[in-house]
């Protein structure tokens, strides 16, 4: 499909009148965690691609696997326990390459194949990430996986850069030299290869820099590149990404060499009960209207008066905890210290109280979270996206709660904006002969982006920042007793 589509593009492309010649430079986003097996031969199949023949009909042949696995493959259990247990367990993991072992990456992936199918594994040459596959068909040769979708297997040691030797002779044998080298995201893969420079018209000199995973893609078309920015995405589910200077390692969420810095990491959380649950409160007590929604969230007080509540109406992931929903009020809280201060279960909270519960409760975790992940407080800016990001009153709980600026950028094609990005950047660096910061490129470092990042809430008073520290401090209590109690670590 991935090869297809290729084709199928550039055509649609040439169509449109696109002058390939023009372009100095082109990366792109692939799908995190996804796999591709090269069958042995094919770096031959690769090299004398034939200009006159589409792709697909050239590689027909040159996959040891039909049905690249990709990230809702989740048969892996087993083999993620394996590998936790081979490096003594989930939190070296995670220490190790920056996320415990998860289903769909892609080391357990690999480590199922040699076990259920060896011959299959025998008669692979290489292994390319979505993202490398696609560098190295422009490339016409086997691209290096980048180090930042390189940390979506659980085999990369995510301090030194380069692949986990402990790991890799635990999970299949000779699966460096299938696995190929590591290379930064801003690295140039190679010149554009003469199938695209015949067939389509790309100027010869053309570089294909580095492709990466959706999400890094997605941090970088946010603009976000130094230290202490963070970015949070309301949709259906919401996603925090923030840029950390030291990795600090935990179960939950995911650390990633940063795609625009080789010094610096991304940080990412998952939560499942984004938007759904907003909708799910707003419906139950608001009357179905964000405006009443928004009335409620004006008429009560920062903080609640104590009231904290935690809202999963899908089972979540951040805390692992299942379908339910737990409201406390906090007895002697006065935001000043907690001593003294104790938690009494409700049953119920007044709507207005309800509908700030779950908005204050939903950024206190993602605060709590960033900040266990070494993100500091406050964050340098916040900026917002994703479909709740049209909401104000959401706007500013976020700029109170946080204690930073926060601005608006609305962009549903972030990942694709910021392989381009990301070209130019691998361009520049390589023109320049080293390393450049990525925020050469943009016209002012902060308030105006070369997006148009949109100021939409200022900070809010300090003294507040640090009352909801000790809320937080506070719900994160409750959160872990919740997790010991009904969770599953
Ligand atoms: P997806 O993650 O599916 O791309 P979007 O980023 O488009 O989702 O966000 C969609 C969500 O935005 C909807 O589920 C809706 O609840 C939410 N939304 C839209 N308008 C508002 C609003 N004014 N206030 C709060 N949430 C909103």
């Amino acid at each position: 499909m991935w090869v297809e589509a290729l084709d199928l593009v550039l055509q649609r492309l040439q169509k449109s009148k696109l002058d390939f010649e023009k372009i100095a430079a082109v990366s792109g986003s692939g799908q995190q965690h996804g796999s591709v097996y090269w069958k042995n031969g094919s770096s031959k199949i690769l090299s004398s691609f034939d200009p006159k023949k589409p792709l697909i009909d050239q590689l027909r042949d040159a996959f040891s696997i039909k049905e690249s696995p990709i990230w809702m493959d989740s048969s892996t259990t087993e083999q993620c326990k394996a590998i936790e247990k081979a490096v003594g367990g989930a939190l070296k993991l995670s220490e190790l390459t920056g996320s415990r072992a998860y289903e769909r990456f892609t080391g357990p992936q690999i480590w199922r194949i040699f076990e259920t199918q060896p011959e299959v594994y025998q008669n692979t040459e290489r292994i390319s990430l979505v993202s490398s596959f696609m560098a190295s068909l422009l490339t016409a040769s086997y691209a290096c996986i980048d180090q930042t979708d390189g940390a979506g297997m659980n085999l990369m040691d995510i301090k030194e850069r380069s692949w986990s030797k402990i790991i890799l002779e635990a999970t299949a044998p000779g699966l460096e030299e299938k696995l190929g080298k590591l290379a930064p995201a801003h690295a140039v893969a190679g010149l554009i290869a003469p199938y695209f420079v015949e067939r389509y018209d790309f100027n010869k000199n053309c570089l294909i820099v580095q492709w990466s995973g959706d999400n890094p893609n997605s941090l970088a078309g946010l603009t976000l590149n130094s230290p202490g920015d963070l970015a949070i995405s309301l949709g259906t589910s919401d996603t925090v990404f923030g840029i950390t200077t030291e990795h600090k390692p935990s179960l939950e969420g995911h650390v990633f060499p940063n795609p625009v810095d080789p010094k610096s990491y991304m940080v990412m959380l998952c939560y499942k009960n984004g938007s759904l649950a907003r909708e799910d409160i707003r419906n139950q007590c608001a009357a179905k209207s964000w405006e009443v929604f928004n009335k409620f969230l004006q008429q009560t007080r920062p903080l609640n008066g104590g009231k904290l509540g935690f809202y999963y109406k899908d089972h979540e992931i951040l805390p692992p905890l299942p379908v339910g929903f737990h409201r406390y009020v906090l007895k002697n809280f006065n935001g000043e210290s907690l001593d003294g201060v104790s938690e009494c279960e409700v049953k119920e909270f007044d709507p207005p109280s309800e509908v700030r519960a779950l908005v204050e409760g939903q950024l206190l975790s993602m605060r709590a979270h960033a900040e266990r992940f070494g993100m500091p407080s406050p964050p340098k800016r916040i900026i917002a996206t994703g479909g709740a990001s049209a909401n104000n009153y959401i706007l500013s709980s976020i700029a109170t709660i946080f204690g930073c600026n926060v601005y608006t950028v609305q962009r549903p094609d972030s990942a694709s904006m910021g392989a381009a990005l990301r070209a130019a950047h691998g361009w520049l660096c390589d023109k320049k002969g080293n390393f450049v910061p990525i925020s050469c490129m943009y016209m002012d470092k902060l308030e105006k982006t070369s997006l148009n990042c949109k100021l939409a809430a200022t900070a809010g008073d300090q003294e507040l920042v640090s009352k909801y520290a000790l809320l937080m401090k506070k719900r994160v209590e409750i959160e872990n007793s919740l997790v010991q109690k009904l969770g599953r670590l």
